[in-house]
């Protein structure tokens, strides 16, 4: 087989790719020095990252409550009952005995597993 274009040292070769190299890498390294942010820049950004604690206060039950919120233990804000807990309550253990219902009825509970769970 006969190669037909004239075919380069590997001197001249070696010249060309590291040009081309420095070429890029030069282009590379002003891309990263302008897109790169200051300190000032950098803590102006950050100064809207602070996290704040969040406001803590004891019901008239006892508990800790968030603040403007009702109470999750009792139920109560400013005095009034504002969750009905025991409805709350009651509702919850209907929807998980209605869930373990459905979990038997489709087989993915057996007698064993309840046996080891409680
Ligand atoms: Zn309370």
């Amino acid at each position: 087989m006969i190669c037909a274009a004239p075919r380069q040292s590997d001197g001249d070769l070696n010249f060309g790719v590291a040009i081309v190299f420095f070429h890029i890498s030069s282009i590379l390294a002003r891309m990263v020095v302008r897109m790169r942010l200051n300190r000032s820049q950098t803590a102006q950004r950050r100064s809207h990252m602070a996290l704040t604690a969040a406001g803590v206060q004891l019901c008239e039950c006892g508990s800790p409550r968030r603040a403007h919120r009702a109470c999750p233990s009792c139920g109560k804000y400013r005095g009034k009952v504002g969750i009905d807990m025991t409805a709350q309550a009651q509702r919850l253990a209907r929807r998980q005995k209605r869930h373990e219902k459905e979990l038997k009825a489709s087989g993915q509970i057996t007698a064993d597993k309840e046996v080891k769970k409680s």
